[in-house]
C-alpha cells in the first residue's frame, strides 16, 4: 500500500509532482469540472491494472482517456468521423466522452478488453495543465471505490483511496457533479450510452440523429451484453435502501409523513425542508438541474454518514441536465421509483 500524499492545485510544484508521478506509472486522483478521476498512464498497462485494483473496479468496466490536445486523438484511434471532429469543435474540452476504434497504442486493460476507446477532453484547467505536463494521455474512472457514488471533492477521494493512490491533487469542488455524456460513433446511428452535462438536444443539434441506449432509463440483467459495460453494474449507490418519489411537493410531504421510522430521510429540493415531515437533506434547486447534478453525489455520500437507511428522494425533472440527475438517482436507487 503506498503512502499517500495530498497535494494542493494552486501550487505549481504539486501540478508538477502530480504529473511526474502519472508518467512513472503511478496513480494520482485530480479534479475535473464531472467529478474527480482516478488518473494513470493510459499507455501504461501495469499502472492501468492498478486503477482496477485501486478502485476495486472489475476488469471489464473500460476506462475513459483523458487527452489535452486534439492532435493526440490520432495515435489513439484508427478512424476519426467527421462527427467526431464537428462535436470536438462543440464541446470539448468539455463534459463529453466519445467511443471510437481503438488503436494498437491502447492497452486492452484500458479498453476493458473492447476494440474501442473512450476518449474526453476535460475543460478543467488543473486536468488539462496535468496531462499537458505528464505528456502522455490518462486514463481515469471516478476517483471512487467502485460502487460508491462519484466524488466531487478531494475529501471523497481521501474517504474511499487513502492509502490505496500515489496522491490525491485538491482542485476544490467539481463543477458540473456528475460524469461526461457517453456516446459511441461505433454504430450505424450515434447512440448516447450515459447522460452528462452535454445534454441528448445538444448532441442532435450537431448529429441529427441520435439513439439512446435502452440502459439509460432502463434496468439492464448483470449477466446481457451491453454496449457501455460501466451501466451494468449497481453505480453511485448509498447504503440506504432509495426510492425515488415521483409526485407534488404536498403528496411527497404526505407519503414521506406516512412512513416515518429510524433512519428515514427525505432527499428533496432546497427550500422544501420546512414542508416535509422528519429529516430531509437537499440536492439543488428544483427548477435548476445543474445545481441538482452538482450536489447530488455530495448528498448520496452525506446521508452514508448521518446513517440513513431508507430515503425518499424528490423525483428530478428529466429535461436537459435533468436526464443525467435522474439516471444517476435511478442507479442509487436500484430503478425503484414509484409515482403518488
Ligand atoms: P467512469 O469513468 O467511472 O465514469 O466510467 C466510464 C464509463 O464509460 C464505463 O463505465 C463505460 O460504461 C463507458 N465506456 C468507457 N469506454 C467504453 C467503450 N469503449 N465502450 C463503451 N462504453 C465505454
Ligand atoms: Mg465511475
Amino acid at each position: 500500500m503506498p503512502e499517500t500524499v495530498l497535494l494542493d492545485a494552486k501550487k505549481p510544484q504539486d501540478l508538477e509532482r502530480a504529473a511526474q508521478w502519472l508518467r512513472q506509472g503511478e496513480l494520482v486522483a485530480l479534479p475535473t469540472e464531472t467529478v474527480y478521476g482516478l488518473g494513470a498512464n493510459a499507455l501504461d498497462e501495469r499502472a492501468v491494472r492498478e486503477i482496477y485494483v485501486a478502485k476495486g473496479r472489475p476488469q471489464d468496466n473500460p476506462l475513459i482517456v483523458h487527452i489535452s490536445r486534439w492532435e493526440e486523438l490520432e495515435d489513439l484511434v484508427t478512424q476519426i468521423p467527421p462527427q467526431a471532429k464537428q462535436l470536438a469543435d462543440a464541446y470539448w474540452p468539455g463534459p463529453m466522452t466519445m467511443i471510437l476504434p481503438k488503436s494498437h497504442r491502447i492497452p486492452l486493460a484500458t479498453s476493458g478488453g473492447l476494440p474501442t476507446v473512450a476518449i474526453r477532453m476535460p475543460s478543467h484547467p488543473v486536468a488539462r495543465e496535468v496531462i499537458r505536463r505528464a505528456g502522455v494521455p490518462i486514463a481515469a474512472p471516478s476517483a471512487n471505490l467502485s460502487g460508491h457514488p462519484s466524488p466531487t471533492t478531494a475529501q471523497h477521494c481521501v474517504h474511499d483511496l487513502w492509502g490505496r493512490v500515489r496522491a490525491i491533487l485538491d482542485g476544490g469542488p467539481c463543477q458540473v457533479g456528475v460524469e461526461s455524456t457517453v456516446l459511441t460513433l461505433c454504430t450505424p446511428v450515434p447512440r448516447l450510452l450515459r447522460p452528462g452535462a452535454v445534454t441528448p438536444e445538444q448532441l442532435r443539434a450537431v448529429l441529427g440523429e441520435l439513439e439512446v441506449d435502452p440502459a439509460v432509463l432502463h434496468r439492464i440483467a448483470e449477466d446481457a451484453v451491453v454496449s457501455s459495460p460501466g451501466m451494468k453494474y449497481k453505480h453511485y449507490a448509498p447504503k440506504a435502501h432509495v426510492t425515488i418519489v415521483d409526485g407534488d411537493l404536498d403528496a411527497f410531504a404526505a407519503y414521506v409523513g406516512t412512513h416515518q421510522g429510524d433512519g428515514v430521510w427525505a432527499l428533496c429540493f432546497q427550500g422544501e425542508e420546512g414542508r416535509i415531515p422528519g429529516r430531509s437533506l437537499t440536492y439543488g434547486r428544483q427548477e435548476d438541474p445543474a445545481s441538482q447534478a452538482q450536489a447530488l453525489f455530495d448528498a448520496l455520500r452525506m446521508l452514508d454518514e448521518l446513517g440513513a437507511q431508507r430515503v425518499f428522494a424528490r423525483c428530478p425533472n428529466r429535461e436537459g441536465v435533468g436526464l443525467a440527475v435522474y439516471n444517476r438517482l435511478l442507479r442509487a436507487a436500484a430503478f425503484e421509483e414509484i409515482a403518488l
